[in-house]
């Protein structure tokens, strides 16, 4: 494969389109990092991290705790300590201060995963770096790989720039500082690409909310796994689309193969279908999508692809879902034509579940005004409790009155990945469609969405025959198509992605996350219990805590965790989440603002969540104090 000797690059080494430069004039760590490169050898000097390797009650988790000990983000040393400040300037200091941190990422590399690369960056003709360089083709990755290393260099750079969660300063200074780096014009000459890398790699590093961060805990924005990032970076280098055959050939077929193990996890039949999607949002459209055509075929005879919405079913058409329901059932009842108002909010228990007493009675009232039950959507996994409906009950009330069933399981159908059957999901293959995010308890870079039916024949809806990507002479050929299972015309080959993480996790793999992500929420919520000016809402679910800060007055609760939460946003020291209970809990002190933490990352340790609270008690006090000087003596 090679077409020249590797010593010819070590003097050699090929940049720029007209130049050719030295090792030899290179700083010591841009050197180590490209010798490494052609030379598959380890490179670069370990930077001591701020802290001893995380360790935890229950021991590292898949052997992977240990590698975070050459993790800058590897959080705090002890349980007093909050995420390590290097240096309190707002913006990113100048590139030209190197530090130790350079080489991190590639020095953990070990020596024969990287032998590919030299073989590859061999074959690149001398001059060929420059930002007119393809990713890929028939000359190799070598100019992908130099330029990654650079990127990858630049976020360990920005990293030791700041080692909190998110960039200090708030949304001011973060707008300053991206100015002030020129990034976001369109020059009319070009730029070195290793220069623009560098320092963008180093900029998004420190401008970033890194969900790998332990105290970055505010959303179901998990950090992904190297892995599967790792893949995703050759889905980006071949770009391949799934919407025609000839763009996407071996990633069709290894979609085919996620979706099929994905519909045999819910437990449907072998006619199911499925389809990855860009997330939680689209698969709720889709499957709100066949609902409604489902109904309209089969209820009142007409081709709603053609005819769209008859004008008597228009109006009449409603969707039940429980008040606890994601944002999107709405939004995506709108974009249907169906109208907000056409969802019915069905009551949840305290714990956030839906009341299946609730839905039937809300069922009999939709017979009753004479209006057509279109869907009924339950949710494994609310947002904000991580809720899991009684998807068996509900299943059985939608069947009676012939209305679609659709799960909502982006949030907890992540357990569905791991060895152990959650008895709460036992009957998810009683839905008609589901919704499941590996973006969110499956820790995969944004976006992996997938949606799910139970009889292939449901997605006719979505079929389309473009002359173009899909003829028919080229299907009876036997070049499959997958066009006709998305809304989307190009689409992303996120099923690679989930390739390399099923294979090199396994079940156990995704089970010990799983399992070590709620108990830190278990660890997390005793923690907040063990503090009389913390209040827990609700036990957790899945990973997510609910909670709040109770200042000395109870009437300032609302406004004291709001301004506590901003507090830690803008010193860049916590990125906590902030939601509102549909309704004050009886018995406890006024206000329904609560905070939350979503636990997602499986290296955060317990000391770590200790210093969290820690921090959100020392914020709250300084804003109930300055809730009361506002408010002056009373
Ligand atoms: C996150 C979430 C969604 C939306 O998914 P996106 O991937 O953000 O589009 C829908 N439903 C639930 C329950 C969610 O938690």
């Amino acid at each position: 494969m090679s077409e020249y000797p590797n010593e010819e690059l070590h003097t050699h080494l090929p940049v720029r389109a007209g130049a050719t430069v030295d090792i030899g004039e290179m700083s010591g760590i841009e050197a180590d990092v490209v010798r490494g490169i052609l030379r598959a050898e380890p490179v670069g000097r370990l930077a001591t991290p701020p802290g001893p390797a995380t360790d935890s009650a229950t021991g590292p988790v898949l052997g992977i705790a240990a590698n975070q000990a050459a993790n800058p983000t590897a959080a705090p040393e002890t349980p007093a300590d909050r995420p390590a400040v290097r240096t309190t300037s707002a913006s990113p200091p100048p590139a030209d201060s190197a530090t130790a941190a350079g080489s991190i990422a590639t020095s953990s590399i070990a020596a024969n995963s990287i032998a590919a690369n030299s073989i590859a960056t061999s074959s690149i003709a001398a001059n060929s770096i420059d930002a007119t360089a393809l990713a890929s083709g028939p000359a190799g990755t070598g100019p992908l790989a130099l330029l990654l290393a650079t990127v990858l260099d630049g976020l360990d750079r920005g990293r030791a720039d700041w080692l909190g969660p998110l960039p200090p300063g708030g949304p001011h200074a973060v707008r300053e500082a991206v100015a002030a780096s020129g990034f976001g014009i369109l020059p009319d000459k070009g730029e070195d690409p290793f220069e623009t890398l560098a320092a963008l790699g180093r900029l998004v590093a420190w401008g970033a909310a890194d969900p790998a961060h332990p105290h970055c805990a505010a959303h179901l924005h998990c950090p992904p796994l190297a892995t599967s990032v790792a893949a995703e970076t050759a889905v980006a280098a071949l770009n391949q689309s799934l919407d025609s055959w000839d763009q996407s050939p071996a990633a069709g077929e290894i979609e085919e193969r996620i979706v099929r193990t994905l519909t045999r996890a819910v437990g449907y039949p072998d006619s199911s279908a499925g389809v990855l999607t860009s997330g939680g949002t689209e698969s709720n459209l889709m499957g709100l999508l066949l609902a409604r055509d489902d109904i309209l075929r089969r209820r009142f005879d007409t081709d709603p692809d053609l005819d769209g919405v008859p004008p008597f079913a228009a109006g009449r058409m409603r969707i039940l879902a429980s008040d606890q329901a994601h944002f999107s059932v709405a939004r995506n009842a709108a974009v249907l034509g169906l109208g907000e108002r056409s969802v019915i909010p069905v009551a949840s228990d305290p714990e956030g579940r839906m009341r299946a007493d609730a839905l039937g009675e809300a069922l009999g009232a939709v017979v009753d005004r004479d209006e057509i039950a279109l869907a009924v959507v339950g949710t494994a996994g609310t947002t904000d409790l991580g809720a899991i409906d009684p998807l068996g009950a509900i299943a059985r009330l939608a069947a009676r009155h012939g209305a679609w069933f659709h799960v909502d399981a982006a949030y907890g159908g992540g357990l569905l990945l791991g060895t152990e059957a959650d008895d709460r999901l036992r009957d998810l293959h009683t839905a008609d469609s589901v919704t499941l995010d590996l973006h969110k308890l499956g820790w995969q870079p944004v976006p992996a969405g997938c949606f799910l039916v139970k009889h292939a024949a449901s997605l006719r809806s979505l079929e389309k025959r473009v002359s173009y990507l899909n003829s028919v002479d080229d299907e009876q050929a036997g070049y499959p198509s997958l066009l006709g299972r998305s809304l989307r015309t190009t689409r992303r080959a996120d099923a690679v992605k989930l390739a390399a993480a099923f294979r090199a996790l396994g079940r156990e793999g995704f089970q010990q996350l799983t399992d070590r992500c709620r108990a830190l929420a278990r660890y997390a919520a005793a923690a907040v219990q063990a503090h009389p000016d913390l209040e827990l809402t609700a036990e957790p679910h899945l990973t997510t805590v609910l909670f709040r800060y109770l200042p000395p007055d109870p009437h300032d609760a609302d406004r004291v965790n709001g301004a506590l939460r901003r507090h830690l946003l803008e010193a860049g020291r916590a990125v906590l989440g902030r939601t509102e209970l549909a309704r004050e809990r009886p018995g406890t002190p006024p206000g329904r603002v609560r905070l939350k933490l979503t636990l997602l990352n499986p290296h955060t340790t317990e000391p770590q969540i200790d210093a969290l609270l820690a921090a959100v008690r020392t914020a709250g006090g300084a804003a109930s104090a300055s809730a009361a000087s506002v408010r002056g003596p009373s």
